[in-house]
C-alpha cells in the first residue's frame, strides 16, 4: 500500500508519497512563511493565490522523487479539515482532479488527527494514548484510542500557543532582529530565549486553580505587552524599537507557555489515570503540532511524563510543523482501517472548523 498525501490547510503547500511500513518514499514542501511574515500574518486570498501556485509543482516533486507511477497508488489522502476555507479548497479540488485522473480511492484528512498520529510513523505506539497538540491555531488535549478515536478532554478558551509566540515576536519587531531573519516567531522566541534570563520579568501561569484541562494564552499575551509597553516608556522609544531585554521577555514568556502546558497536561494525566483511559503501564504521552519542536517545552513536558512513569514522544521538529507526510501516513492508518476511504466523491467538500473527537472536557471538570 502506497499513499500521497496533499496539505494545503493552512501556509504550508505540502506532498508526499508514504508506504505502509512508514517509509518516505518522496516528499516536498513549499513553505509561505517568509511572505506572510513580511505582511506580518497569513492573509487567506493570498495563501491561496500562493498554493495555487505550488500545488502542481510540489506534488510532482513528490511523485517524482518516490520513484512511483500515479497509476500505482492506492490511494489519494487530502487535508479537508480544519484550516483556511480559501486554502483547504485548493488541495480539495487539485486532489479530485487526480483521483478522477487516475481512478483512485480518495481519503478525507483531518489536520489535527494527522498531527497527532505523525508520531506512530516512527515508533510503535499502541492505542490509548494522551496527546497534546500545540500549534500555530489549536492547543488541545485528547486521548487516542484509535485511528479514528478521539476524547477531547480540554482545550484553548481563546488563541493557541503558536499563535501567541507568533504574536509576541511580531510585538518584538523580531523579523528585524539579525539573529532571527526567516525563523516563525516560535523559533525566534526559543532562539533569543537561550540568550535570556527569565527572571528579569514575572509572568503569572494562567489557569494554575481551574480544575480542568483546558488553556488560556490571551491573559499572557495581555501581561507581556504591558512588560513591552512598560520597558518602551522607561527607555523613552517607539513600539516596536526594544533592543535590551528582548532575549529576557523571550525567555519569560516560553517558560510561562512551558509551565501552563505542563500543568494542564499533568490533570489530564490525573484525570486518565482515574478514570481507566490509559495503560497502567508506561502509557503515552505524544506531543505534536509545531510548538511541539520547541526544545524548553519538550524537556519541562518530560519532567511531567518522568513524574507519571509515562513516556513522551514527539515526532521531530520537520515533522511537527505542517508537512505532506503526516497526511499521507494518516492516509496509510485509515487504508489499513478502512475508515473514509471514498471511492465515490461526490459529496467530497472540506470544513474551515472541524471538532477533534468526542468532547469530554465537561466530564473531566466534574471528575476533578
Ligand atoms: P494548526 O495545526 O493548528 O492548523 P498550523 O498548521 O498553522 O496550525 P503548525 O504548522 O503545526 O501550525 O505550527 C506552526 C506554529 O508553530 C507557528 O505558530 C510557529 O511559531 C510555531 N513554532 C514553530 N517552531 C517552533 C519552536 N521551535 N518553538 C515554538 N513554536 C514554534
Ligand atoms: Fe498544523
Amino acid at each position: 500500500r502506497v499513499v500521497l498525501g496533499i496539505e494545503t490547510s493552512c501556509d504550508d503547500t505540502g506532498a508526499a508519497v508514504v508506504d505502509e511500513n512508514g517509509t518516505i518514499l518522496g516528499e516536498a514542501l513549499h513553505c509561505q512563511k517568509d511572505i506572510h511574515l513580511k505582511s506580518g500574518g497569513i492573509i487567506p486570498t493570498v495563501a491561496q493565490q500562493l498554493h495555487r501556485d505550488n500545488i502542481n509543482k510540489v506534488v510532482d516533486q513528490a511523485i517524482h522523487a518516490s520513484g512511483i507511477s500515479p497509476d500505482e497508488l492506492s490511494a489519494i489522502a487530502t487535508t479537508v479539515k480544519p484550516g483556511l476555507g480559501l486554502c483547504l479548497g485548493v488541495g480539495l479540488s487539485y486532489s479530485l482532479e487526480l483521483v478522477n485522473k487516475y481512478h483512485k480511492p480518495f481519503i478525507p484528512i483531518h489536520h489535527m488527527e494527522a498531527h497527532a498520529l505523525t508520531v506512530r510513523l516512527l515508533h510503535p505506539v499502541e492505542f490509548p494514548f494522551l496527546v497534546l497538540l500545540i500549534s500555530g491555531g489549536h492547543c488541545i488535549l485528547a486521548v487516542v484510542s484509535g485511528v479514528s478515536e478521539f476524547m477531547m478532554l480540554g482545550q484553548s478558551l481563546d488563541e493557541a500557543p503558536g499563535d501567541t509566540l507568533d504574536k509576541v515576536a511580531r510585538r518584538l519587531s523580531l523579523i528585524n532582529h539579525p539573529e532571527c531573519s526567516a525563523m516563525s516567531g516560535g523559533e525566534a522566541i526559543e532562539h533569543l530565549a537561550l540568550q535570556g534570563d527569565r527572571m528579569i520579568c514575572k509572568l503569572k501561569i494562567p489557569m494554575s486553580h481551574h480544575r480542568d484541562c483546558n488553556f488560556s494564552f490571551a491573559g499572557l499575551r495581555n501581561q507581556v505587552n504591558k512588560v513591552i509597553e512598560q520597558k518602551e516608556a522607561e527607555e523613552g522609544i517607539c513600539k516596536g524599537q526594544l533592543l535590551t531585554c528582548v532575549a529576557d521577555i523571550a525567555a519569560a514568556v516560553q517558560h510561562t507557555v512551558a509551565h501552563h502546558l505542563a500543568q494542564r497536561t499533568q490533570r489530564a494525566i490525573y484525570f486518565c489515570k482515574k478514570e481507566g483511559l490509559l495503560p497502567t503501564e508506561r502509557a503515552c504521552l505524544v506531543a505534536s503540532g509545531g510548538v511541539a519542536s520547541n526544545r524548553s517545552i519538550r524537556r519541562v513536558l518530560q519532567t511531567v511524563t518522568d513524574k507519571s512513569d509515562m513516556t513522551l514522544l514527539c515526532p521531530p521538529p520537520m515533522l511537527c510543523t505542517d508537512n505532506g507526510v503526516m497526511i499521507a501516513w494518516n492516509g496509510i492508518e485509515k487504508l489499513r482501517t478502512g475508515v473514509d476511504v471514498l471511492h465515490n466523491v461526490d459529496g467530497a467538500s472540506y470544513e474551515p472548523r472541524a471538532s477533534l473527537g468526542t468532547d469530554i472536557s465537561k466530564l473531566v471538570r466534574k471528575a476533578a
